[in-house]
């Protein structure tokens, strides 16, 4: 699978467009030159591209993260790192609560003890 870097598509090797151009002549023959270009735009710059690990999109290597052997979109690495913050939260929202109401269970007994008042 190919990438375009001018206009996002991703397209398969043969379907990549050849084209031929007149380079001058060689040796009193028209010499041409093939290349190949993207199929939607005409552009030769494409790339190959990186299927990501968690949407199986194509993209750019460019912009792809590496995260050990793992592949990740851009797209994906702000999901995993909102997700991550959102987890970190309400672990902590779920401690702190926890931590409340073992405060409030050890004030209640010294209370009683007459310890404080
Ligand atoms: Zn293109
Ligand atoms: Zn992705």
């Amino acid at each position: 699978m190919l990438i375009c870097r001018d206009c996002g598509q991703t397209f398969e090797e043969e379907e990549a467009k050849t084209v031929s151009e007149y380079a001058g002549e060689y040796w009193g023959a028209p010499a041409r030159r093939e290349y190949s270009v993207c199929p939607y735009c005409g552009s030769e710059d494409f790339e190959k591209a990186v299927p990501c690990e968690i949407c199986g999109e194509y993209f750019d290597p460019d912009e792809i993260y590496y995260a050990d052997k793992w592949r990740i979109c851009l797209g994906c690495k702000d999901e995993i790192e909102k997700k991550y913050r959102e987890w970190t939260q309400e672990i902590e929202a779920a401690f702190s609560g926890t931590f409340d109401k073992i405060e409030q269970a050890v004030i209640g007994e010294l209370q009683m003890d007459g310890v404080i008042d």
